[in-house]
């Protein structure tokens, strides 16, 4: 076929022009962010098939996610100006092994037709064989079990070649237990997600001809991410490869950020060892980050000892500098990006306006982004997260949720169905039916017919105590919710002299919802199902009910909380608007965005602890790829920022700014000062003195320590313990006198004379007076007085 027009090549700079016109033989591109790897893979793809090189089906491209490979074939149809017929073979490992796999499946016991388990079944099966091996399940998860069995398959391993060394787990049972699961999987015609990439190998190194085989078809082998691949993956395409050796695979080592999940970025690093004679591009202009966004990422990544080192530099001279915010706590931090995002709008930015459809949020934990989600709901910013569920829609919430609907109100169905045997009480399906078919029967809610049904006998043993307890529990937690929270008082009871109206008699001892919040999660075994979890995600999941207890801090009770949830979950915006992103950072990999703000930027956090605590400093270092990654996405406006405080179970925390902050290049960084209702903190006298050095000192030190807010928040911490309930009405807080009444000060009042500050709420003061008692007052009511 006649070669016709490629303009997708003037697009291109010389040396990715290279990388797309060497079409044979073995390629490596090995560059920086944003250099135009993805951009010249894809024109690669493009040049492949307007040269008549290879037609659609005879193309291989491994891209790292779904939306990454349409993004690849809609890039494609673009470049060559016509759509293109197929691409069958273009995707993830994952998508791409199951294809194979349905073709060959006899070849490794299975039929063509095989399920892919979900993680449910997965566990299921696990669990079953974990009893039956004698093993304590509580001691060994079947959680554990299938992420020990996940990363041998990414290692290749089948049961017969985990090595001795790796054969501890489980009572030295596990490999016996890996090839039982094995085993079963081939019995129920199923596989796992490992299974996908693992039997495909398997399929090649067993049967030369089948190899040969997809040797000849797969023409042109492309690769994007590639320092992310893990030995399966590698073993796979270096099989595929093997006969023409025209591979070409991208990536960035300093942009390896899986080896969580046994990624290897030696891969990259041994590729030109595996295929001698390749042609090795170097991409050195980055052409999506201004010069300050640019050094900045730099900066941060130059500490990272196990590199291959590059440079990178950038035609986009000028632009703003790294902007970096201090605030108060994760709150006011969320409050104050919100306003950004409304101000971003059309024309009000210095430059050109940033739509919010060019902005995101990165964040390091997906439980971060509640207090954006709580924030952008209560302002209607509309906003969509990537990768993930919305924080009211996790797993982990809904249930936790159910417990509290049901504490509400125990007619909800829906709720009791969702709980009943959440954690796992023995109240299986059969149990289950029982119920509500009584439920039925009597035309009552399943509570009563759960009632009903233990009265009558009709369930006993194990399930029957267990339906006893749950019930005894619901009811407890119902007599405590619906006699929570007496109102607060108007304005109106507040009388003129501060002193407030006592509440209603006979509201008796009241337990705030907060408390009862942690108490159902306790009590009904639902926060310790999932500490005894060993698995990577439980720690998140632990992280999200403690958010989850955050949020109801600010309302009066559950009820209110829970009506608050059903109305922002009503809420979806249209899927036409332009929204905001919100997504992980390692879900970010590869995309771009005018503007980035990356939140929560201190130690144990970003860096999460888990790496702080390593011994040795690789995973302090994939940490810091991470943030190499973040930065980078950034084309124009990068806003990074730290909170002094976090809220966990009503306490305070403080955190110091992380680590990464201080390796951010000075010359590139603007400190700005959080303007909020505790402002002029740190933030303030960092620009005063923009040494950062000092900031780290500040932000721990004297400036936290003796700013108002800092000492506002101190009382307020210790006044409210855990669990107290926090005024939600508008009060108008009145800064003077809040900052001028410390805890134990002494103060006079009109009426009732001298007394001590024993605890600060808002605006409104608890003071023991040495004559009159105790009373709450509104703080401008009375004067300080000396000791
Ligand atoms: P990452 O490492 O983050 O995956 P990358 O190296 O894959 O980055 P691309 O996403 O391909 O980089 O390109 C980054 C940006 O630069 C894109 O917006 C792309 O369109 C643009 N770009 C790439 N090459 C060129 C070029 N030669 N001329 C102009 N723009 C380019
Ligand atoms: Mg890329």
């Amino acid at each position: 076929m006649a070669a016709r027009s490629m303009p997708y090549l003037d697009e291109l700079n010389p040396a990715q022009r290279d990388a797309v016109e060497t079409l044979n033989g073995p390629v490596l591109m090995l560059a920086g962010a944003g250099t135009g790897k993805t951009k010249a893979l894809t024109a690669r793809i493009a040049h492949l098939l307007n040269t008549g090189s290879a037609r659609p089906n005879e193309i291989l491209a491994v891209t790292f996610t779904n939306k990454a490979a349409r993004e690849m074939k809609e890039r494609v149809a673009r470049l060559l100006g016509e759509s293109v017929e197929g691409m069958p073979w273009l995707g993830t490992f994952h998508a791409i092994c199951v294809k194979l796999l349905r073709r060959h499946a006899e070849l490794v016991g299975l039929k063509s037709n095989f399920t892919i388990l979900d993680t449910d079944d997965q566990q299921r099966l696990l669990k079953q064989l974990i009893v039956a091996a004698g093993i304590d399940e509580k001691r060994w998860p079947p959680r554990h079990l299938a992420q020990v069995i996940e990363n041998w398959k990414n290692r290749a391993w089948t049961p017969d070649t985990v090595p001795s060394a790796e054969s501890g787990a489980f009572d030295r049972k596990g490999v016996a237990l890996y090839a039982q699961y094995q085993e079963r999987l081939r019995t129920l015609n199923a596989v796992d997600f490992g299974d996908l990439l693992l039997h495909v190998v398997t399929v090649f190194q067993r049967h030369e001809d089948v190899l040969a085989q997809y040797q000849r078809w797969f023409r042109y082998i492309l690769v994007d991410e590639y320092q992310d691949t893990n030995v399966a993956q590698y073993l796979w395409l270096r099989l595929l490869a093997g006969g023409h050796k025209n591979i070409c695979c991208v990536g960035d080592d300093d942009q390896s950020i899986y080896g969580w999940r046994g990624a290897e970025v030696g891969n990259i690093l041994r590729f030109e060892k595996d295929f001698p004679g390749a042609v090795v591009v170097r991409l050195e202009q980055n052409y999506r980050s201004t010069a300050h966004i640019l050094a900045a990422a730099s900066g941060v990544i130059e500490a990272n000892k196990g590199r291959l080192g590059k440079t990178l530099w950038t035609a986009a001279e000028g632009g703003e500098k790294v902007r970096l915010i201090g605030h108060w706590d994760g709150e006011e931090e969320a409050r104050w990006i919100g306003e950004e995002l409304e101000a971003m709008g059309p024309g009000t930015r210095g430059q050109r306006p940033i739509g919010l459809d060019e902005c995101a949020i990165l964040v390091r934990a997906s439980h971060q982004m509640r207090a954006f989600e709580d924030r952008f709901l209560t302002i209607g910013l509309p906003y969509r997260v990537i990768g993930g569920p919305r924080f009211y829609e996790r797993m982990e919430i809904r249930d936790a949720m159910a417990y509290f609907r049901l504490a509400v109100s125990l007619e909800d169905d829906l709720a009791f169905e969702r709980i009943v045997n959440t954690p796992k009480r023995g109240l299986g399906d059969k149990a289950q039916q029982k119920i509500q078919v009584a439920a039925r029967a009597n035309g009552v809610s399943l509570v009563d017919g759960a009632k009903i049904l233990l009265a009558a006998k009709g369930l006993t043993g194990k399930g029957a105590k267990a339906l006893a307890e749950l019930l005894s529990g619901l009811e407890r937690w119902h007599r405590a919710a619906v006699g929570t929270a007496p109102p607060l008082p108007d304005d109106d009871d507040v009388l003129d002299d501060g002193l407030f109206v006592a509440s209603a008699p006979g509201a008796g001892p009241r337990v705030s919802h907060i408390e009862l919040a942690e108490t159902i999660l306790e009590e009904s075994g639902y926060t310790a199902h999932w500490q005894n979890e060993r698995t990577p995600e439980a720690p998140g999941r632990l992280e999200n009910l403690k958010e989850l207890v955050k949020a109801l801090e600010n309302f009066d009770n559950l009820q209110g909380f829970l009506e608050h949830v059903a109305l922002i979950m009503d809420n979806e915006t249209e899927d036409s608007e332009a929204k905001v992103t919100l997504m992980t950072l390692h879900a970010a990999k590869g995309l771009e965005f005018p503007a980035v703000f990356l939140p929560g930027w201190e130690d144990g956090l970003f860096p999460s602890q888990r790496a702080m605590d390593e011994t040795g400093l690789k995973g302090l270092e994939e940490e810091r790829r991470l943030a190499y990654v973040g930065i980078t996405r950034a084309e124009e406006l990068c806003t990074i920022s730290f909170a002094a405080n976090r809220r966990i179970y009503g306490q305070w925390q403080s955190a110091l700014p992380s680590r990464f902050i201080d390796e951010l290049p000075e010359a590139h960084v603007d400190v700005l000062t959080p303007p909020g209702l505790y402002g002029g903190g740190y933030g303030a006298a960092a620009t005063a003195q923009p040494a950062r050095s000092d900031l780290h000192e500040k932000a721990s030190r004297a400036d936290v320590y003796n700013s108002p807010g800092w000492k506002r928040m101190q009382a307020r911490s210790q006044t409210r313990p855990t669990g107290q309930p926090r005024e939600t009405r508008n009060i108008t807080i009145d800064l003077e006198a809040v900052s001028a009444f410390g805890l134990g000060d002494r103060v006079f009042h009109t009426k009732f004379g001298y007394g001590a500050v024993t605890a600060i709420e808002g605006d409104k003061l608890d003071i023991a007076f040495d004559k009159a008692g105790v009373k709450k007052v509104v703080a401008k009511f009375v004067v300080p007085a000396a000791s």
